[in-house]
């Protein structure tokens, strides 16, 4: 179970996102269409909860991404692991996306769809006193009609398999942590087209893709107490189970954080849990050990992480009997 590498993803190999194909074009240019600001809601939000969620990162893992330089200036914080906010699609999302490009202005606007067979049902129900506040020659059955055209239509778009071909994804796709360079990488396309299928907020959608790969980001080089870090074999070599699990635990931890300021994240992380794979729902298991309190399970997934990075495990089910056995007995900060 989960013995898939972590390092064979496309951004262990340092392959950017299309941008130019007929398929990537086709596909932005539907998406502006129906969402004319969503770059710029994207960076806003990026630029506005970056240091929060940074912060956010190292009290939760209790590691250190900034080097501290000599003279301490408060700005050589946090410029190892630059965030960028960038065009296209990456690889394994564009490879999906091609097959249904001719669909994609019906697919974006299933939602639409839902909502205008939901008001036509309202329309019939209130007929009579939408006659008198605005009379028409349309009859009852006149909308009868094209409310069943809408549901035969909505039900003609999930007999599309769209959906469940991006189930199947064990990359991540709506943004990066790039190991070797290093730097996160966040796709303003896959997150607008993720908002726009599965109804999500676009901010807080934002948010959990910003914690989730700054989570690999410090995981993997953020700074124990001694100085140590993930090595960047062992991280790519490691089972997507942990390295996975990791991140999505410490996402969670974020959103659940920030709920009271901004709680669209805390909806958008759960949302988006039910469109993905396994791999990304496999942390929500490991609570079964620690079931008692939640500062245990936050100790325990900590320590796991440590010994994880410290020993070089790789295997998911090694890292799943460090999580077991670390429950047996009291442990304290
Ligand atoms: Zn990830």
């Amino acid at each position: 179970m989960f013995t898939q590498k972590w390092g064979d993803a496309y951004y262990s190999h340092d392959i950017g996102p299309d941008a130019d194909s007929n398929s990537a074009r086709h596909w932005i240019e539907n998406l502006e269409r129906y969402q004319p600001d969503l770059k710029q809601r994207v960076q806003r939000t990026v630029d506005q909860w970056n240091l929060i969620v940074r912060d956010q990162l190292r009290n939760e893992t209790a590691l250190r991404l900034n080097i501290e330089s000599k003279s301490n200036h408060t700005e050589n914080k946090n410029i190892q692991i630059p965030i960028k906010v960038v065009d296209g699609l990456p690889e394994p999302l564009i490879d999906i996306l091609r097959r249904y490009s001719e669909q994609a202005p019906i697919l974006l606007n299933e939602k639409s769809f839902a909502d205008t067979a939901s008001g036509l049902d309202i329309a019939i129900e209130q007929f009579s006193a939408l006659q008198t506040l605005c009379p028409s020659p349309i009859s009852q059955s006149d909308l009868g009609n094209v409310t069943g055209w809408f549901q035969q239509i909505l039900e003609q778009l999930k007999q599309i398999d769209l959906k469940q071909r991006l189930r199947n994804l064990d990359q991540d796709i709506l943004g990066a942590y790039f190991l070797n360079s290093p730097r996160v990488e966040i796709y303003w396309v896959a997150i607008g087209i993720y908002a726009q299928l599965y109804s999500i907020s676009i901010e807080g959608l934002c948010l959990v893709v910003l914690a989730h790969e700054l989570a690999h980001a410090y995981t993997h080089r953020g700074k124990d107490i001694d100085g140590t870090t993930w090595e960047t074999k062992d991280f790519g070599n490691a089972d997507l189970g942990i390295v996975e699990g990791l991140a999505q635990f410490y996402t969670k931890t974020v959103c659940e954080k920030l709920a009271a300021r901004f709680p669209a994240a805390l909806e958008a992380y759960q949302a988006l849990l039910q469109t993905q794979s396994p791999i990304y729902t496999e942390h929500e298991q490991w609570i079964e050990y620690h079931p008692q309190i939640e500062q245990h399970l936050k100790e325990a997934v900590r320590f796991s992480m440590i010994q994880c990075r410290s020993e070089g495990i790789v295997r998911y089910d090694e890292f799943m009997r460090v999580l077991h056995d670390v429950g047996n007995f009291p442990f304290s900060r």
